[in-house]
């Protein structure tokens, strides 16, 4: 099961849904089961966000709500058909949190130390961009660089979370391609500046298609991930090479900085992080998340 955040022909975003049955929208599925239960007081339904901040979002909610609706009425008035408009799956997060070198090869192609603890940086969230979005490379920039992520978006508020609760706080999982202006991040290391520009450019994050509860996946940490730059490969590795899991990832940054629901957290890039030039096709694959895909121009 896979939700997704889009935009419908008036504009107004919703929830999708994706199911062996085909793709819906949820937001009018709930409108339905709100009728049938009386809870007409409970609030519509428009962003994962909302339902993540009222821990409503769960595989175990999509499934009551679908056996639910489906029991009394036909879903083909609610069924949706390509194209359809995404929208970043949390568009507006909280915090949106990296981690560097988290993948030995990756640390050790660019000739860096493997970290003892974890490396966490910022992406601004305005650099968030939706699947087949455009990713802009300003004109004069440099090298840019592309950077297969797998990305978790956080369930409930949390502090000092120990790496045993961890995965408790989880609500889903998504793909990010963690977009970088690599000539100007190397700039910048070496003056001792921070990453926050190079990383941050508008459109250097894109993210989804999708967000898939947690439930869904048996592992987070025996997930393939491929990325192509126009069908050739240039990433392919498997999470399981993460240095840090996610367990301690969350226990790290929660020691100092209090989660909160909808913060996305990406965990790091694998190896073959390689430029990316204007009229280029990126796609991301990770097992059981979708495809995300974007092409690049210039601006
Ligand atoms: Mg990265």
């Amino acid at each position: 099961m896979k939700t997704f955040a889009y935009y419908d022909d008036a504009n107004i975003p919703r929830i999708g849904i994706e199911t062996e049955s085909g793709i819906f929208d949820f937001s009018r599925i709930w409108e339905f089961f709100k009728d049938y239960k009386g809870l007409r007081q409970a609030t519509a339904l428009h962003f994962l966000q909302v339902m993540i901040e009222n821990d409503y979002y769960s595989l175990q909610t999509f499934q009551e709500v679908l056996q639910i609706v489906t029991g009394f009425r036909s879903l083909e008035d609610v069924r949706l058909r390509e194209p359809i408009r995404y929208d970043v799956p949390v568009a507006r997060p909280p915090k949106l949190l990296c981690l560097g070198r988290n993948y030995r090869a990756h640390a050790e192609e660019w000739g860096s130390q493997v970290p003892d603890s974890p490396i966490v940086f910022s992406k601004l969230p305005s650099s968030l961009l939706p699947h087949r979005g455009q990713i802009e490379i300003p004109r004069g920039s440099g090298r840019i660089d592309h950077e297969l992520e797998l990305a978790l978006v956080i369930g409930k508020k949390g502090k000092r979370i120990s790496a045993e609760k961890a995965m408790d706080y989880i609500a889903g999982y998504t793909i990010a391609n963690d977009i970088t202006a690599r000539d100007r991040q190397l700039q910048d290391m070496k003056k001792s500046y921070p990453w926050t520009i190079s990383k941050s450019y508008d459109t250097f994050c894109p993210c989804g298609p999708f967000l898939i509860p947690k439930d869904v996946i048996n592992d987070p940490h025996q997930l393939n991930m491929e990325l192509k730059v126009n069908g050739t490969t240039k990433q392919k590795a498997n999470t399981r090479d993460m240095i840090f899991k996610i367990p301690d990832i969350i226990a790290y940054i929660s020691y100092h900085i209090t989660l909160s629901p909808g913060d996305i957290i990406c965990t790091g890039t694998p190896e073959g992080t390689l430029p990316i030039v204007a009229g280029d096709r990126i796609t991301a694959r990770i097992d059981h998340l979708g495809v995300l895909e974007n092409s690049v121009v210039e601006r």
